[in-house]
């Protein structure tokens, strides 16, 4: 069966809408920054989905378009100036980042407590402990997708992928959930011995068509966070078409995890203003 990731949306929509309205009644708006480097088209467009799902919600989401020629001097002061504005609950840097730009720099820079990311290393420390307020967007939409399906205490889980954005947080998020995990990457051998055995198999590798039939265990749930462009067309890292009668439960791409993602961001948004107002 599809896994679709619209059905889900609306569901989470509506109960961070309601979030958003409980906090307007204590006098609290929530707000995002966003700040934005340049003028790439996947930044801007980016930006223009967070500004529109944003609006949707209810929350204000402030648009910083800074020029590509910014010093990281400039970038840094305006981060601190959105750290220091009560208005402003999150902040979110756009990557990637011009070459003269150290991306880790500005990832400090950012408040922890404004971090809706997830990726100030504080935050990622805690996300390690368990105790993150802010998990990263993308790994929550695949555990949120998962859990919207099956239990995932005691399945043997695969994750394809070791990066910072989604392999890691996503495989921390699910031994959390109690699975057992396995993390895959580009120099694990006999990949498909591995995959076969997967209850829950999540792929964040970036290579059209990686995942076909035979990696696939009959019955599993698999996550596909790839997004790839071909010939015009967005598909995933999974071979759609030949792995969706070997799972019970696959996410298409698009209409699956990328759907989530920012609703996740928003989600950390309302957080953010519940914790910094203090609310409980
Ligand atoms: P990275 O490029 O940072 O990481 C890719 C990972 O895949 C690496 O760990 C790499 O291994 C591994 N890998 C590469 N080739 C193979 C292979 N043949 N077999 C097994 N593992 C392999 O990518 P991201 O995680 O940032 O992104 C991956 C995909 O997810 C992209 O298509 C991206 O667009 C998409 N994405 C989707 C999001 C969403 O919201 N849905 C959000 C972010 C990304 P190694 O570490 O050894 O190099």
């Amino acid at each position: 069966m599809i896994l679709d990731g619209k059905e889900i949306a609306l569901r989470l929509q509506n109960e961070i809408r309601t979030n958003v309205e409980e906090l307007k009644k204590r006098l609290v708006s929530p707000a995002l920054a966003v700040i934005q480097v340049g003028e790439e088209k996947a930044s801007e467009s980016y930006a223009k989905n967070i500004r529109k799902e944003g609006e949707a919600l209810g929350i204000y989401v402030e648009h910083h378009k800074l020029s590509v020629e910014i010093s990281e001097e400039d970038l840094l002061y305006n981060i601190r100036n959105l750290n220091a504005r009560k208005d402003i609950h999150g902040i979110l840097v756009e990557l990637p980042l011009p070459a003269h730009i150290n991306k880790a720099k500005v990832v400090e820079a950012i408040a922890p407590e404004k971090d809706v990311d997830g990726f100030h290393p504080i935050n990622f420390g805690k996300l390690f402990e368990g105790t993150t307020p802010f998990p990263p967007a993308t790994a929550q939409a695949i555990i949120t997708a998962i859990k919207s399906v099956v239990t995932i205490e005691g399945k043997f889980a695969v994750i394809v992928g070791r990066s910072n954005i989604v392999g890691k947080p996503t495989a921390v998020l699910l031994l959390q959930e109690n699975a057992t995990i396995t993390i895959a990457h580009s120099r694990t051998r006999n990949l498909q011995d591995l995959t076969k055995m997967a209850d829950i198999l999540v792929v964040s590798v970036g290579k059209p068509k990686l995942i076909g039939r035979d990696f696939v265990k009959p019955g599993a749930v698999v996550i596909d966070a790839g997004i790839n462009k071909i010939d015009g067309k967005l598909v995933g890292d999974v071979d759609f078409d030949s792995v969706k009668d070997e799972a019970s439960y696959i996410t298409p791409v698009p209409g699956g995890i990328g759907v989530l993602t920012t609703l996740m961001l928003f989600r950390n948004t309302v957080k953010a203003a519940t914790l910094q107002n203090r609310i409980v």
